[in-house]
């Protein structure tokens, strides 16, 4: 049976070290602030933004939710997301997606200040991330919360196949890049790709996000992989599932994440810490 990554109990550990940095960013006069802007009422955004909310308060950072209803135009987010880019108490902004259909994503995303980009969307922090700068920016948090797992599971990095299934902005794409960067020999594979599985049973280490319950199986597995498991799916019974079969996968791999208790949790853990390096790097 593979070694469980257990992303709950390290998510823990993360968000200690986050509030010891907000105290010692206190004794400095320096409150990091989040701001996490929701356009519309969709329930699911709804609950992940209370989350965010509820966990930066634990930590000590100072968060604010702007709730704009969802007819807001999009000249009136960019004028609000540009006060707060003024605002120096603010150190991090994020707008929750999805967002209604008048509002261009994209120009949200150019929009928010690069050093306030507190979900490493902004072309110029991706732009960082795939010259491999060495300056301080923000990344993706999903895939940044990743690379803190495999890390802490000592997961070699440097010359392993790793294959990535999906390639959104949002974690395919970010975590190629930061792979690459750590000296990973990377292959991405997605939905135009013809047999896929010639792919991933090479893979020493294995990220799959395309949202598609229980895509990868135990048979498309390579033995003593590092099988990452970034889907977040309801099934029949609105139980949350993975991409992963994790029964057949776990007799695999070496090494696997659980779905609930893996990603998920490191993800947010991510967003806060990313939050208090953006409060740092202000200074
Ligand atoms: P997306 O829909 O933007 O992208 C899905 C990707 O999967 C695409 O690149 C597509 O090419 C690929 N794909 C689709 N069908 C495929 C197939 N049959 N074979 C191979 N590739 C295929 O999704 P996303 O935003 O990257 O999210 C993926 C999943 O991860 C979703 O379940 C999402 O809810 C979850 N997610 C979880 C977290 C977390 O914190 N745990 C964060 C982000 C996303």
């Amino acid at each position: 049976m593979a070694e469980l990554i257990d992303g709950k109990q390290l998510a823990k550990k993360v968000n200690a070290q986050t509030e010891q940095a907000v105290t010692e960013l206190k004794t400095q006069g320096i409150e990091p602030k989040l701001v996490v802007i929701i356009v519309g009422d969709d329930e699911a955004s709804r609950i992940y933004v209370r989350n965010k909310n509820r966990k930066a308060q634990q930590l000590g950072i100072n968060s604010e939710t702007k709730q704009l209803p969802k007819d807001t135009s999009q000249t009136e987010l960019l004028k609000l997301i540009d006060q707060y880019n003024q605002d120096e108490t603010v150190h991090g902004i994020m707008v929750q997606s999805p967002l209604p259909s008048q509002i261009d994503e994209a120009a949200v995303t150019r929009a928010i200040s690069p050093a306030k980009d507190a979900d490493g969307f902004n072309p110029e922090n991706v732009g960082k991330l795939y010259a491999n700068s060495d300056l301080n920016f923000p990344v993706s948090c999903t895939p940044k919360g990743i690379m803190t797992m495999l890390a802490a599971y000592d997961v070699q990095i440097a010359g392993a196949n790793a294959v990535i299934v999906g390639r959104s902005n949002i974690v395919g794409r970010p975590m190629a890049a930061l792979l690459l960067n750590a000296s990973a020999t990377v292959t991405v594979v997605h939905s135009h790709t013809q047999n896929m599985q010639a792919y991933t049973r090479e893979a020493d280490i294995l990220i799959v996000a395309t949202g598609i319950a229980h895509l990868i199986k135990g048979e498309d597995i390579k033995p003593g992989a590092t099988v990452i498991d970034v889907g977040m799916n309801r099934d029949e019974n609105g139980k949350l599932t993975g991409d992963v079969d994790f029964e057949s996968a776990s007799k695999v791999a070496g090494k696997i994440t659980p779905v609930p208790g893996g990603v998920g949790p490191m993800t947010i853990a991510t967003l806060m810490q990313q939050t208090v390096e953006l409060a740092k790097w202000s200074e």
